[in-house]
């Protein structure tokens, strides 16, 4: 466990294309001495924190003064798993590219620039302390106190998904997140691009499900892949907090809406929670 703000080691650059956009986008990945992520698109300087995003419905998005980066929650589990409390993301567009569905390859470029630990001790964790709960339709999503990260998925989907379960308890070393991918439905490819998005979209980053099997030619990476990447997705938003969060989350077809609704309710009382 980290006990001090971290930033990278040395800058480093990610290309690759938007999901929804298809086009080329490169990161920068700056060092920084204050606190928290952040994005820095058109000159402007926005927080990846919950209270920037503007729009959860396709992924995770925030926007300052109408710039927006959109798709941040894979980059944000990528920088929860590395340990990286401060950086400075400098992006030439509107979307984090989708690279192969997962926050691996990011990770992957976190590893290799390195961690610096700056050397005094300063509040990385927030602590619950009193459980949240957020609902909508038949989905929820609910955090109580507890001294590690505890996560329970449940997801449900037509077969040959259906319903899955999985609990992680030590999410901080739970790697098999980490590269597990994105995925969507066949039928639901037709109506996304007819909407004008996912031009970027192929079987290079997604799991793609078909009537009775993954339509993928090299299959799943895991067994548990796609309740694995419904974890990441979590993991990555409630990075969005600041902090890296302490608690036991129980999440039942859960998705960037209710995870942004948890942290805005989190904060919403200062005795729900406790910094250190
Ligand atoms: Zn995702």
């Amino acid at each position: 466990m980290i006990k001090r703000q971290t930033t990278i080691n040395r800058i480093f650059k990610i290309t690759g294309i938007g999901l929804h956009t298809g086009r080329d986008v490169t990161l920068e990945f700056l060092p920084r001495r204050e606190f928290g992520i952040a994005f820095v698109h058109n000159d402007y300087i926005i927080p990846a924190r919950y209270d920037m995003v503007a729009d959860t419905r396709l992924s995770t998005l925030i926007a300052k003064d109408g710039v927006t980066v959109s798709t941040i929650e894979h980059l944000m589990a990528a920088f929860y798993f590395s340990g990286i409390t401060n950086c400075l993301v400098y992006i030439d567009g509107p979307e984090v590219p989708i690279l192969d569905g997962s926050a691996w390859e990011f990770y992957q470029g976190m590893w290799k620039a390195g961690v610096y630990e700056f050397p005094e001790n300063s509040g990385v964790y927030l602590k619950v302390q009193r459980s949240v709960e957020v609902t909508h339709n038949d989905a929820w999503l609910r955090i109580k106190p507890l001294n590690t990260l505890d996560i329970t998925m449940n997801i449900e989907f037509r077969q040959p998904v259906g319903k899955q379960k999985k609990r992680v308890t030590d999410v901080e070393n739970a790697f098999s997140i980490i590269n597990s991918r994105t995925f969507t439905l066949l039928e639901e490819i037709e109506a996304i691009k007819k909407a004008g998005l996912a031009k970027g979209g192929s079987l290079d980053n997604a799991v793609v499900i078909g009537m009775d099997d993954i339509i993928n030619p090299q299959g799943l990476r895991y067994r548990n892949e796609l309740v694995n990447h419904k974890i990441l997705d979590l993991i990555g938003d409630l990075y969005t907090s600041g902090y890296r969060i302490l608690g036991k989350v129980d999440a039942n077809k859960t998705g960037h809406y209710l995870n942004n609704l948890l942290l805005k309710e989190l904060f919403s009382d200062p005795a729900n929670y406790s910094i250190y």
